[in-house]
């Protein structure tokens, strides 16, 4: 880098510094900066254009430009070369402006006499906030030092709009930002409505000296802090760290130790930002190369390199996660993702939470459901939209964020909520009724858990039981594998805090998508049809059998119910259930009280089990119906995959008919049968599968109301004419039929 432009370009940055350090409001400031720069640069022209709204930029400043074009002067995203620049967020740099594809003449700007153009984006993490532009009359292309210059302003003028320093006077110059209605369209995670305060997970940090004077001090503080970040990286790389876990440790031990980003890093230095900026800037850099990629791999090493660059953030800057800021009292909480046991950290108070990856199936999602707070995963830009305290609506049903809504919207939202709350008085009105339906069938309605705290629902909710109560999350929230004492000490609560109402325990069901971060994950290409559940629980039974003997110990005499996830074949249940009479053999003969009672069932979640022998359903004590399951593997279709997970309706006709092969064999076997997936949760599906026969359902609790008001009003017998009528017609799914009869009904 030549000396003279490396003093050049700092020279530019400390007068900026010196003009920020001035007191003067927001619009006076972006005039000093136009003048600055164009004096600097020895352009006649330097504007700054800001986004007025998400669509539009607006002229803001100007040194050369018409005074009056400011403010006045507007285009849309996309509209001439600077709505260009915005749009792409790339630079244009010509000799030629009219010439230039995408030139738009303003008129009232009188910029027809100047031929060069030079505009960069105004950026901070990736989020373009306007566009910096150079023009001069001498038709020229700017230089690589010049161009370098202009960024690295256009850089700390983002920086400085963060800390708010042209917020102040009534043009409210930069204010607009991060105070306008944004709606985000994401995934459901978990359904339900929330309204309350952004709380992020990672607060940003703030960089308060984007510009530094000494330029070798400051490569002391990055060489420093680099430093100490490897030594990070490589202290967390132990020998047993190892899978995907492993996989992300090594990238950032590669970014960590790279040396172009290092001397990219300096030369921001040499040039007059500080340590603090220069991070930033190569974080910006490395988020506009590589968030236009499509391939997942390396969008996943972008945030790799975001973490890193976070590490070393808080590293110079001294700022923990803890920034002092006070959690609001209605919390929403707001990450990229977040793991389950710093979910459960959080715990109730949570009103809902936001994921701007995450997946309908991650441990994280399991928690959040299993808390029933609502979640909404794949919210894109959440983390850099959204600020603490920013008032936030969650739209769980629909996945869709409203973060600062206005007014029009925030009423509708809180009409949904209002209305929301008025049918739960309704619910909470018929709690203590049986769900009787028209045509006077009784069905029991069941509720699925999978943590102590959701048991006080079983009361408030009215359920009869506890249909399904997962057992997984105690693995999955723990460093290592829990101790047979702990699990039965849990267990036992579990039991006592359902005050002899049936809690069915289903096994643990690892593998798949939930892999214990002790147990060694196996790499396999189809993990949910691979060693997972049973399986896992016969080949190495020595977790199997620990979480057995918990169990007995746990009730202690009183009556016990266990379920096997996953069974595909008779001879699966049977080794289950052998493992079962060995672990009560050995009760016996230590001399510990047995249960009074015990049954033991299966779920039926592959195909295959519905065509077992009869002998099989003979010897089940108990069926259960895992719909989530069963109906990817019955579709074919994987219940975490966003592209097909939709694709197949529950009231296809040919997977009623499926399920009601199933409830004729139970029927004549006289084996106890209930559906506890996700439809049994849903008013629609759970009414169709009451008119095939199911007589037991298993929920979330906050599904019980909902599905006992729609079962109280139909007649199963005219439900189920209807579903045969749609059948006999040929119809691919009986909704449409069935949504129409349920529209007759008051
Ligand atoms: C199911 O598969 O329907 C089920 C209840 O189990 P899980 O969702 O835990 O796999
Ligand atoms: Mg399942």
């Amino acid at each position: 880098m030549p000396q003279g432009l490396e003093s050049d370009s700092r020279k530019l940055l400390r007068r900026l510094r010196d003009t920020m350090a001035e007191d003067h409001a927001g619009q006076a400031r972006l005039d000093l900066i136009t003048h600055l720069i164009a004096d600097s640069m020895a352009s006649e022209v330097c504007s700054i254009y800001l986004f007025r709204d998400p669509e539009t930029l607006e002229l803001c400043a100007t040194e050369g430009l018409r005074k009056e074009a400011v403010h006045q002067t507007r285009m849309k995203l996309g509209e001439g070369l600077v709505g260009r620049v915005a749009r792409s967020g790339q630079i244009v740099n010509t000799a030629n402006a009219p010439a230039t594809r995408g030139f738009r003449y303003m008129p009232e700007t009188g910029e027809e006499i100047y031929s060069s153009f030079l505009g960069v984006p105004i950026q901070r993490l990736g989020e373009t906030l306007g566009v910096l532009v150079v023009q001069s009359k001498t038709a020229r292309e700017f230089v690589g030092d010049e161009i370098y210059a202009l960024e690295v302003v256009a850089m700390v003028l983002a920086e400085m709009t963060e800390l708010g320093a042209f917020v102040g006077d009534n043009s409210d110059a930069m204010g607009a930002r991060h105070q306008q209605p944004v709606m985000i369209r994401g995934t459901t995670g978990q359904e339900g409505a929330a309204i309350g305060h952004v709380w992020l997970h990672e607060p940003r940090v703030v960089v308060t000296n984007p510009i530094a004077d000494d330029p070798e001090k400051e490569t002391q503080r990055l060489h420093d802090a680099v430093d100490k970040l490897r030594l990070d990286v490589d202290r967390m790389l132990t020998p047993d760290v190892d899978g995907e876990q492993r996989e992300v440790l090594e990238a950032y031990r590669m970014f960590a130790h790279s040396k172009g980003w290092m001397r990219r890093m300096e030369e921001d230095v040499a040039r007059g930002l500080s340590a603090e900026a220069a991070v930033e800037k190569e974080q910006g850099a490395a988020r506009a190369r590589l968030s236009q990629s499509n391939d997942a791999y390396l969008r996943d090493r972008l945030n790799d390199l975001d973490d890193l660059s976070n590490r070393l953030l808080r590293l110079l800057t001294g700022q923990g996660r803890d920034t002092g800021a006070q959690m609001p009292d209605d919390p929403i909480l707001i990450a990229r993702n977040i793991g389950p046991a710093e979910l459960l950290d959080y715990g109730r108070k949570l009103r809902g939470v936001v994921l701007e990856e995450g997946s309908v199936g991650s441990h994280a999602a399991i928690v959040a459901r299993a808390l029933a707070i609502p979640l909404v995963i794949h919210a894109g830009r959440i983390t850099t939209e959204a600020l603490n305290g920013d008032p936030i609506m969650v739209d769980g049903d629909q996945g869709i964020v409203h973060l600062r809504p206005g007014d029009t919207v925030a009423a509708a939202f809180r009409d949904k909520i209002a209305m929301q709350a008025a049918a739960q008085q309704r619910y909470a009105s018929i709690r203590d009724e049986p769900a009787l339906t028209r045509c006077g069938t009784v069905l029991s309605l069941h509720m699925n858990a999978g943590l102590m705290a959701d048991l006080p629902s079983l009361e408030s909710s009215g359920a009869e039981a506890v249909g399904l109560f997962r057992t997984e999350l105690q693995f999955l929230v723990r460093n290592q594998m829990p101790r047979r004492q702990e699990l039965s000490r849990l267990y036992a609560r579990v039991l006592d805090a359902a005050r002899g109402k049936r809690v069915v325990f289903r096994t643990l069901d690892i593998g798949s998508d939930k892999v214990l971060p002790y147990l060694k994950p196996n790499d396999e290409p189809n993990p949910a049809m691979g060693w997972r559940a049973i399986r896992v629980g016969l080949d190495k039974p020595g977790v199997l059998r620990m979480q057995l003997q918990a169990l007995l110990r746990a009730a202690n005499g009183r009556p016990l119910s266990v379920m096997f996830p996953f069974v595909a074949e008779h001879a699966e249940y049977r080794a289950a259930r052998a493992e079962m009479d060995k672990a009560l053999e050995r009760e016996r003969i230590l001399g510990h009280p047995l249960p009074e009672k015990i049954e033991i069932g299966a779920m039926l979640e592959t195909p295959s089990l519905a065509y077992a022998s009869r002998a099989f359903f003979g010897e089940v004590g108990f069926l259960s119906v895992g719909g989530n399951d069963l109906k990817q593997f019955f579709f074919a279709a994987d219940r975490e995959n966003e592209r097909v997970r939709r694709r197949y309706d529950t009231l296809n006709a040919s997977f009623l008919n499926f399920l009601e092969g199933v409830v004729r064999v139970c029927g004549i076997t006289g084996t106890p049968l209930s559906f506890c997936g996700e439809d049994a949760g849903r008013p629609v599906e759970a009414a169709c599968l009451a008119a095939i026969g199911f007589r037991t359902l298993s929920m979330r609790p906050a599904s019980i109301g909902p599905v006992k008001h729609m079962l109280r009003r139909v007649d199963l017998g005219d439900l189920r004419a209807v579903i045969d009528g749609a059948r006999a017609v040929g119809a691919e799914t009986v909704r449409p039929a069935v949504q129409a009869y349920l529209a007759t009904l008051d």
